[in-house]
């Protein structure tokens, strides 16, 4: 594996899997969030600033059968020229030869975007003939595409092969792994964990893995409740897994056998129906009437977990506290999201990684006070997991 710091680009052509899988108005195909192509900007610049050129390889959206002009990239080209800064040419095919006369005439400095990958099934079937097409567009081979790299298809993992020595990984997934590895791997301490969402099903890998790491697991959102309700707590008609319940049991005994703090939440602001107008109440946690849900957490939990949070130096959060879609059900999540940004300004380093999470801190605009937001969910909550994502094992190797 080669190393996009110290590789010298010039004269050569770099080509990209980039993850510009960006939500487009559905009238207009206006991008409607790019964060994703400013992302990858500072590595397509980067080699752009060195003399080589760059070949950009994509999917958008899920096209089920061959083109679709609602998938296609070309909806997307106009915004990356201004990204860069340079006039980016479109193929309207990832392969074939007239794709390749484009791109092997690419001269120092310019940009061309290849039609999205997944207009082939053979991308997603990770079909290695399909990998060799792509892989003659480009000297050198670079993955900055952290939210596929769980995938093992032809763009993002198979590619890989045919550049044994030059394949490296872009700034965008460096970050990434750079940002979880500090949290997961570092000596420091206290690491604060908060796990939040809607259900421990989704979770429990990741609260078995990080129970051998962290000092203090926070439990947050829907899930609290199953917590509740297998310590014998009332929870109303909270959101309830009833078949987790001896799974719960089980992360707490584990939490005190291994010395982790797992905190559970105490106090909670309760509803009489799924609605942001519902009727509102803040109760004990396992005291929630029949026929109320709780849906946020209250203040005694966002002053407990205050304390907590501002006693880390490491901290990790993933799903919200509660319903934070909902205005009067935001409170909790807004309460962590500030007590992180409070550490974080006290020097903690804190990554928001996997999900709502990270939604949550876009929405109440935090997203440059705290230290890392990942742009991989599913592929973060793979890693965090502690699975090898193909797309990273395909480069290292
Ligand atoms: P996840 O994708 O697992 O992180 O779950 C996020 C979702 O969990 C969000 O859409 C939240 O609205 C939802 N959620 C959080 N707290 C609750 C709760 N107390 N009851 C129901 N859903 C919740």
């Amino acid at each position: 594996m080669a190393d996009i710091h110290s590789y010298d680009f010039s004269g050569k052509r770099a080509l990209i899997r980039v993850d510009f899988n960006v939500p487009l108005d559905k009238e207009t195909m206006a991008i409607t969030d790019d964060t994703r192509i400013r992302a990858a900007a500072p590595t397509i610049k980067h080699i752009l600033e060195q003399g080589g050129s760059v070949v950009l390889m994509s999917h958008l959206g899920r096209p089920k059968d061959g083109p679709e002009d609602k998938f296609s990239l070309r909806h997307i080209v106009a915004h990356t020229s201004k990204v860069l800064g340079v006039d980016v040419k479109f193929m309207d095919d990832c392969i074939g030869e007239k794709a390749l006369e484009m791109s092997s005439s690419l001269k120092p400095g310019e940009v061309l975007m290849l039609e999205n990958v997944r207009f082939h099934k053979r991308e997603t079937v990770g079909t290695e003939s399909f990998a060799e097409e792509l892989a003659k567009h480009g000297y050198v081979y670079i993955n900055d595409a952290f939210g596929t790299a769980h995938r093992a298809h032809a763009s993002t993992t198979i590619v890989a092969k045919f550049f044994p020595n030059d394949k490296m990984f872009g700034y965008l997934i460096e970050g990434e792994i750079k940002a979880v590895d500090k949290v997961l791997n570092s000596t420091e301490k206290p690491l604060t964990a908060i796990v939040g969402g809607a259900k421990v099903s989704s979770k429990i890998t990741i609260i078995e893995r990080l129970l051998d790491k962290v000092d203090n697991l926070i439990v947050g959102g829907g899930m609290a409740y199953t917590f509740v309700k297998a310590n014998g707590g009332k929870v109303g008609s909270s959101l309830v897994e009833d078949d987790y319940l001896d799974v719960a049991r089980k992360i707490m005994s584990d939490a005190k056998a291994k010395g982790v703090n797992l905190y559970i939440p105490t106090d909670t602001v309760i509803a009489d129906k799924f609605d942001n107008e519902a009727n509102r109440a803040t109760v004990k946690i396992d005291e929630i009437p029949d026929g109320w849900m709780g849906l946020d957490t209250g203040d005694e939990t966002s002053e407990a977990c205050r304390e907590i949070i501002l006693n880390s130096k490491l901290i990790l959060w993933n799903g919200p506290m509660g319903v934070f879609e909902m205005e009067n059900f935001q409170q909790g999540t807004v309460d962590v999201a500030n007590a992180i940004v409070e550490a974080t300004s006290k020097g903690a380093f804190s990554l928001i990684g996997g999900g709502d999470s990270v939604a949550a801190i876009n929405k109440f605009k935090l997203a440059e006070k705290v230290s890392y937001v990942s742009t991989g969910g599913g592929a973060m909550l793979e890693y965090l997991e502690g699975i090898e994502l193909p797309g990273i094992k395909a480069i290292k190797e």
